[in-house]
């Protein structure tokens, strides 16, 4: 039964795109079709400027139709919907003192869990994100090419982030992106996202369906799970393009 669903939420990194990458053009294309029939939801670990450039510069559907579309970065601890524009509301971010001690527990991160320091970072390591603290293995702005081969199998930051549960226990910590660990109080994950999802919208648990490229053990969509909505897993936005064709077929 496809068609029990009202609204569909995606992940953004490995599901609608490559990793940091903009939404291409058929992507783009599909979800605004979906858009006609379903209410869409995206969550992601991003801020919202990359939701900015990553999704909302590349997508041009028309404005009734982003009415249907909700956008929850940073786990949902900035929830926005279209009236007129982008309307966000922002949950606290962390206090200094605790973006403090992550930003310790990550500065020699690489040694203390067996690996070597990469000869390059490409610029910020610990990226401030509000609410959320993001480690990239070899920076924010790595190119793509080197990150998909740093850490395929995602063994390293399976390693590091056991590591970072004995300096930061008080914390939660997952494996996002390609190279991302991503750092917040515990509780803020996207089933906290999917929870104030359902809060605003008023939507019951079983017409969500969720995608994502991260549902396994320690994977940043994993908390989804605890929420007993129906999750479909893709291994890449190839799959979720006809994920979504499949939706599009049904009506
Ligand atoms: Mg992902």
């Amino acid at each position: 039964m496809l068609n029990k669903f009202d609204i569909i939420v995606f992940d953004i990194d490995g599901t609608l795109t490559r990793s940091k990458l903009p939404l291409d053009s058929e992507m783009a294309a599909l979800l605004c079709r979906l858009m006609e029939k379903y209410r869409v939801a995206i969550i992601s670990g991003a801020g919202y400027e990359q939701f900015k450039w990553q999704i909302l510069d590349n997508l041009s559907c028309l404005p009734e139709k982003m009415k249907n579309l909700y956008l929850l970065p940073t786990d949902g601890t900035v929830f926005c919907r279209y009236e007129d524009g982008w309307q966000c509301r922002h949950d606290a971010p962390l206090p200094q003192e605790e973006k403090e001690r992550i930003r310790a527990a990550f500065g020699n991160i690489f040694e203390e869990s067996g690996f070597e320091r990469p000869d390059k970072i490409y610029g910020e390591l610990v990226e401030d994100r509000g609410a959320q603290l993001n480690f990239s293995a070899l920076g924010q702005d790595a190119p793509i090419e080197l990150k998909e081969k740093w850490d395929p199998d995602n063994k390293k930051r399976t390693q590091m982030a056991e590591v970072l549960k004995h300096t930061l226990p008080d914390f939660s910590i997952r494996i996002g992106g390609t190279t991302s660990i991503e750092v917040t109080r515990v509780g803020v994950d996207k089933a906290y996202g999917l929870n104030k999802l359902i809060e605003q919208t008023g939507i019951l648990k079983e017409n969500i369906l969720y995608v994502g490229d991260k549902l396994f053990k320690g994977g940043n969509d994993e908390p989804v799970l605890t929420l007993g909505i129906t999750c479909r897993t893709v291994p890449n936005p190839e799959e979720t393009k006809t994920v979504i064709l499949e939706f599009l077929g049904q009506n």
